[in-house]
């Protein structure tokens, strides 16, 4: 836990959202200023910067949060199949548009059109 870190308080409940999902690991939330009808985020309940910092040692929570990502769509409001889906975003660093340090993953979806900048940075 970072103690100056926005996702870590939100994670730890420190700090309120409308929280979607929670486990050991992940902790997931609607965006505040949602780019899309349906605009979530999940988190790793560890500090982790970005994924500039990620090495072969996180395959195993990054393949559980991605898959953990679908599930939470499909349970949020994103609709099935090809003519539904979702888009999954993570900025990282400065160049990648990022805001918030600590690594998250955007969940948009539901019908279009989104606002424009759910298709640039989320
Ligand atoms: P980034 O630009 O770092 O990829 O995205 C950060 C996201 O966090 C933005 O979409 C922004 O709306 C969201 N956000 C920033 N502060 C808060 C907050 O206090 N609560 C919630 N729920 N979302 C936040
Ligand atoms: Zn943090």
């Amino acid at each position: 836990m970072s103690h100056d870190c926005l996702f870590c308080k939100i994670s730890q409940g420190e700090i309120p959202s409308k929280k979607v999902f929670e486990n050991d690991e992940f902790f997931a939330f609607h965006d505040i200023q949602p780019a899309a009808p349906v605009h979530l985020l999940i988190v790793p309940k560890q500090h982790v910067t970005s994924m500039q910092q990620v090495t072969e040692n996180d395959a195993g929570w990054l393949g559980r949060m991605m898959v953990l990502a679908a599930r939470i769509a499909h349970e949020n409001g994103c609709r099935p199949g090809p003519q539904g889906g979702f888009r999954l975003v993570t900025n990282s660093g400065l160049d990648g548009g990022q805001e918030v340090d600590h690594l998250h993953l955007h969940i948009l979806g539901g019908e279009r059109p989104w606002s424009q900048r759910a298709d640039q940075n989320a």
